[in-house]
């Protein structure tokens, strides 16, 4: 809508405030962001300002009171890495919420990377403060539900950030009133999102995991062009299938597997020998006859590896290293693949 496009220099007032708008940071479907100068604060802050429609004032509600809590009941010292809310009041009948001003987000700083990964030692830095950040969530029972490199911001300058934050909680819910199925984007949606499958502070591990690989590979490492795929590239880089004790409570199970039987039946079957799943993926024609749609399948960034392993081991567009980082490396890889491996597991009581 043409009233929500801000003019550079707008002021939007609050009681005792005032907030001079200098640029625009990033669109969304809730609205807009603004970096904005508050001369009360003599500072720059960034402020989102929310469509004039009740589903995203009511959401934005939810963002604030969790980043409230978060930041004043479990986070007063500003330990944790997660962006601080600074204010909220309403103009010209739009929300506004005031956060401190943060950096470029982790997708901007792979791009500019050219898609060819960070050093490990700041992967390991990154990882340890997302992890800060969901200690507390898991303690509040807050569920992110959105975590990606676009939500991840660095503090500090892109040439020498110092930190990164966590931010948009917009989609963010306390566990145990999980009342959305559709949540997560794709690329870091987690299995249990996926089969509707009961889900709980878990789904931001696993998207956590995703975004450590990414880090690493500088692509996304589950690039699913749909969620057919994306389940197919979960089971081809995992080399397994989610257990049959998920499948067996999940929704969606039917519109990816077929039920071909119990365990105790497999014996009788030769054709299944060795195989200890009741339930088989359906091949592309079953599922695009049975789901009435064609199965879209996303490209292949990592030609012939496969494994999680192998792709780690030896994806080769990462960037070119000296020979010292090449040593350190090669030690590292076999950790950050056992770290990768507790954080992307399908069962989400054995996911670290
Ligand atoms: P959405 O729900 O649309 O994803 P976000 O809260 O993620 O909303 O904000 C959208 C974009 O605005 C972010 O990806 C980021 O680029 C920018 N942005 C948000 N908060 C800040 C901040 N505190 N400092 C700087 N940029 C921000
Ligand atoms: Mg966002």
């Amino acid at each position: 809508k043409s009233d929500l496009i801000l003019s550079v220099n707008l002021v939007l007032v609050a009681p005792y405030q005032r907030y001079i708008v200098k640029e625009i940071l990033g669109h969304g479907t809730f609205g807009q962001v603004a970096k904005c100068w508050s001369p009360e604060a003599n500072s720059y802050v960034a402020v989102k300002i929310i469509k004039n429609q009740p589903a995203y004032y009511r959401q934005a509600l939810v963002e604030i009171s969790i980043l409230r809590t978060l930041n004043q009941t479990y986070d007063p010292d500003d330990q944790h890495h997660i962006v601080r809310i600074l204010d909220c009041f309403v103009h010209q009948r739009h929300l506004c919420i005031s956060f401190e001003m943060l950096g470029s987000n982790l997708y901007e700083l792979l791009k500019m990377n050219h898609h060819k990964g960070l050093a490990l030692h700041v992967i390991r830095e990154f990882s340890h403060q997302i992890l800060h950040a969901l200690v507390i969530m898991k303690d509040a029972g807050i569920i992110h539900c959105d975590l990606k490199p676009e939500n991840i911001l660095l503090c500090g300058s892109k040439e020498k950030p110092t930190a990164i934050k966590v931010i948009d909680f917009g989609s963010a819910c306390k566990e145990g009133r999980t009342i959305y199925s559709y949540i997560q984007s794709r690329y870091y949606r987690s299995p249990e999102v996926l089969l509707g499958y009961p889900y709980n502070t878990a789904i931001d591990i696993w998207s956590v995991g995703c975004i450590v690989a990414e880090l690493f590979l500088g692509l996304p490492l589950f690039p699913g062009a749909s969620e057919f795929d994306l389940l197919k590239r979960m089971i081809d880089i995992l080399g397994e299938q989610p257990p049959d004790d998920v499948l067996r409570e999940s929704k969606s199970t039917s519109k990816y597997f077929k039920y071909v039987g119990s365990i105790h039946s497999l014996d009788f079957d030769e054709s299944r020998k060795g195989c200890h799943s009741a339930y088989r993926l359906l091949s592309d024609e079953e599922y695009e006859s049975r789901e009435m749609k064609k199965p879209v399948i996303g490209k292949k960034y990592f030609g012939n590896l496969v494994t999680l392993e192998e792709i780690i081991r030896g994806y080769p567009y990462r960037r070119n290293i000296s020979e010292k980082e090449m040593a350190e490396e090669s030690v590292s890889r076999s950790a950050l693949i056992d770290f990768i491996k507790g954080l992307i597991e399908f069962d989400p009581v054995k996911r670290w």
